[in-house]
């Protein structure tokens, strides 16, 4: 029987014991964890996702701003909101929503970011921590995937972990992190993109395979192994005969892989769930180990 990893409960769960660690926070030590968002122009999939992580902050009972500026916005004036927030105590986490505007530099911006405060994990400080092991702020959809992982109680350490996808917020870090030497982690791994002449050659070889690639249904039966697990984190929206006119679906074929993986996460309901329960994750972890340094 295929095992459907539900990043639905998943989430759930962690965003009641989130709930319940803030509460004990500002009771015991009179912080609440604060999240900043920044939103250059009015990109409709940013403003959804914007309006999701207010939504999650007021749930679990953080301190939530949300700036939006226009898409004309400078440069300085994206870097001196970040800089105010650097030193506002109140803050723990600031985010700025990507993608930005041409006109703006998206690293400069991100190297801005107090690394403390950098609750998205793309601060290079943050990358280097990650790459070598240490304790930083993760990204979070690998974040997620690790969490997933774990609380599924999923062996990874021996496996051969395969990656498809190489971006700065999904592959490489999932990539560094599953061949840590730590629990849920300790696996060997092989990353492939676009530039491999056939992804099957390696897809088929995985026990456990990642897949953050942007291209529907990439991912047939043919291309995985016997029992493989398949973690799934393409969100695409295809056109489809229903009332909206479209529906969102993996990299993976689901339906066409299902009885073959041993474990898979669906799409939507699986790892784009975890994404912003591990955002509030670290923003809780921020305000947490401030609280740890009064
Ligand atoms: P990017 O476009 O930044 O990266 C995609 C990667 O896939 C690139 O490395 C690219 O190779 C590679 N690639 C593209 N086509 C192929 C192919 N045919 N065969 C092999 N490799 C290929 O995407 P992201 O990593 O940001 O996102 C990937 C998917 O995950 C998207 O659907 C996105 O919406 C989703 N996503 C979901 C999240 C969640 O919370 N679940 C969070 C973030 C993303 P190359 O480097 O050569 O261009």
């Amino acid at each position: 029987m295929t095992l459907i990893i539900d990043g639905v409960k998943l989430s759930n769960d962690i965003k009641s014991e989130l709930k319940e660690n803030t509460a004990k926070l500002i009771k015991e030590k009179n912080i609440k964890p604060g999240l900043a968002v920044l939103q250059v122009g009015e990109n409709p999939a940013s403003s959804v996702y914007v309006n999701s992580k207010q939504k999650a902050c007021l749930e679990l009972g953080y301190h939530s701003i949300v700036h939006r500026i226009s898409e004309d916005a400078s440069e300085e004036e994206v870097l001196s909101i970040v800089n105010d927030w650097n030193q506002d105590d109140s803050i723990h986490g600031i985010l700025v929503q990507l993608p930005l505007p041409k006109h703006i530099d998206e690293q400069k911006v991100i190297t801005s970011i107090d690394p403390d405060k950098d609750v998205d994990g793309f601060h290079p400080t943050n990358v280097g921590k990650l790459v070598i092991g240490l304790k930083g702020h993760l990204p979070c959809t690998p974040y997620g995937i690790v969490e997933m992982l774990k609380r599924y109680n999923i062996e990874t350490s021996g496996k051969h972990t395969v990656v498809v996808g190489r971006s700065n917020i999904v592959g490489k870090p999932i990539t560094n992190l599953m061949y840590q030497k730590k629990e849920f982690a300790n696996s060997v791994v092989t990353i492939c993109h676009s530039g491999a002449k056939d992804i099957s050659i390696y897809t088929k070889q995985a026990d456990i395979l990642i897949v953050a690639v942007g291209v529907p249904h990439l991912i047939k039966k043919d291309d995985i192994k016997d029992g493989a697990v398949i973690i799934d984190v393409g969100i695409n929206r295809i056109d489809f005969d229903n009332e909206k006119g479209y529906k969102i679906v993996g990299d993976v074929d689901y339906d066409d892989v299902f009885e073959k993986a041993s474990a898979i996460t669906p799409v939507p309901g699986g790892v784009g769930r975890m994404t912003i329960a591990m955002l509030m994750q670290n923003t809780y972890n921020s305000a947490y180990e401030k609280s740890q340094r009064l």
